[in-house]
């Protein structure tokens, strides 16, 4: 990515080839899917590792209940020409799955000032395709750490459906799956009649089905118990020491990392990694890095299955929802709160999903017991792609995988071990 696609102090790309000090020990601050994919990479390596978090259990941030697929096959960028025309919707909240809140913040205008700036074909096209490279490689990561480890997080090769009601818009989808051959990505365009034969809960949508690109190699698995099964993992077989219930105020970097404490201890590592998802910015701030990383609220709920229940995972383009089988139950996700910085679950709002899914797959599962209601801020940079940096000797930052982090994640552990 050309350095003008973000405003110039922020950092934004993948960095490769510095040459700096090789460290013995990390901490690696953060049990999301990053920390844990990240932690795992370190330890491989050889290196030293503890995992701190403030929360007293890993997964509890936004690897909570995300929609658990591993969309390996389509990494689409958010910022797209698409969204120009309906930016004044977006802004006005009419548009019911995607919010701009107004906020008065610098970071914030500087991040749509970007995000605006990635908004042209040719931006989209790249952005796609480098999410689409680290996708691949987190796929591969994936399968090379389950030949190595029985660990047992859900995971299937289910395959993706992704549905589209407007021709146009299936024509489009279509002309960008056949551009991502290139990379080696098995994508079909299929029939209404094709993609019910594969998946017959899609009979009963209300919506006509122009098409559906379907990806057969996507996954799914809950990230969640993977943070849970992955800890455990990590301390039996590679020594990683943990510390839980420790929020990490401020980094002090000098001959080592000095992370200070909420009760005013300090723990010490030759590197400390954050992967503290959009909360990294604060950490960042004093060392003079800033990072374009803006929260971006989104909402999930869980159904039991049914007899008609989905067993590939589908998204709806039009409504901008997923439907995942978890086995007993479908988790459904969707909502983009551009500006939302709390994770309170707006009844309104998931009111909206609800009735939203309703819509689209009303037989998906048992609406009546709809249950496990949750809310989470994706870590967003205007490219849709992370920040995998080592800005300083002693820190280095894994954040900022927005819409894709369970995918992502594998490959980014790997990433940011290379720097080391
Ligand atoms: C509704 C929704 C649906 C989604 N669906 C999908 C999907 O289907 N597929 C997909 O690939 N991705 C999906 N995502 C995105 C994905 O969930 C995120 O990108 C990913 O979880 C980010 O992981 P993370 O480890 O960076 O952040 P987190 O999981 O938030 O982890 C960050 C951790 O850092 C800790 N922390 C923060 N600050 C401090 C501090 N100062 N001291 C100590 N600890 C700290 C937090 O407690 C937290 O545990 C979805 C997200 C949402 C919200």
């Amino acid at each position: 990515m050309a350095a003008g696609d973000q405003l110039p102090h922020y950092i934004s790309t993948i960095e490769r080839g510095r040459m700096l000090k090789r460290p013995q020990s990390a901490l690696v601050v953060g049990a999301g899917v990053i920390g844990m994919a990240t932690a795992y990479a370190l330890a491989r390596k050889g290196l030293s590792v503890t995992l701190v978090d403030r929360e007293p259990r890993p997964g509890m941030g936004s690897s909570y209940a995300n929609g658990a697929q591993l969309s390996y096959c389509y990494t689409d960028a958010l910022a797209t020409p698409a969204i120009l025309p309906s930016l004044p919707a977006l802004s006005l909240g009419l548009d019911k799955a995607f919010r701009l809140r107004a906020q008065w913040d610098l970071d914030y205008v500087y991040w749509l000032l970007a995000f605006l700036r990635n908004c042209t074909h040719q931006k989209f096209a790249a952005n796609t395709a480098a999410a689409l490279e680290l996708a691949q490689d987190s796929c591969k990561a994936m399968a090379a750490m389950q030949n190595s480890h029985k660990i047992e997080f859900g995971h299937k090769v289910v395959g993706k459906m992704h549905v589209y009601s407007d021709e146009a818009q299936f024509r489009k989808a279509k002309a960008l799956s056949e551009k991502k051959r290139v990379f080696g990505i098995r994508q079909e365009a299929l029939s209404s009649a094709e993609a019910i034969r594969l998946e017959p809960a899609l009979l009963k949508r209300t919506d006509p089905i122009a098409g559906v690109i379907y990806s057969p190699d996507d996954a799914v698995g809950n990230s969640r118990t993977f943070c849970t099964e992955m800890l455990k993992l990590l301390v039996t077989e590679y020594g990683v020491k943990t510390s839980f219930k420790t929020a990490i105020s401020n980094v002090k970097l000098d001959q080592s990392a000095q992370a200070t404490c909420g009760d005013g201890s300090v723990m010490s590592a030759d590197i400390a990694i954050l992967c503290t998802g959009s909360a990294a910015s604060d950490l960042l701030a004093p060392h003079g890095v800033r990072i374009p990383v803006q929260p971006m609220k989104g909402y999930s709920f869980e159904l039991p299955a049914n007899n008609f229940s989905p067993k590939i995972s589908i998204t709806d383009s039009r409504r901008r929802i997923v439907f995942t089988n978890l086995g007993d139950r479908i988790r459904i996700a969707g909502l983009a709160e551009l500006g939302s910085t709390s994770t309170r679950v707006s009844p309104k709002s998931m009111e909206n999903l609800v009735e939203t899914a309703r819509q689209s797959l009303p037989d998906a599962g048992h609406y009546n017991h709809a249950s496990n209601f949750w809310a989470g801020l994706r870590p967003m940079t205007p490219n849709s792609q992370p920040i995998i940096s080592r800005p300083h000797d002693h820190l280095a930052i894994n954040t900022g995988h927005g819409m894709l982090g369970w995918t992502m994640a594998m490959g980014s552990g790997e990433k940011l071990a290379t720097l080391m």
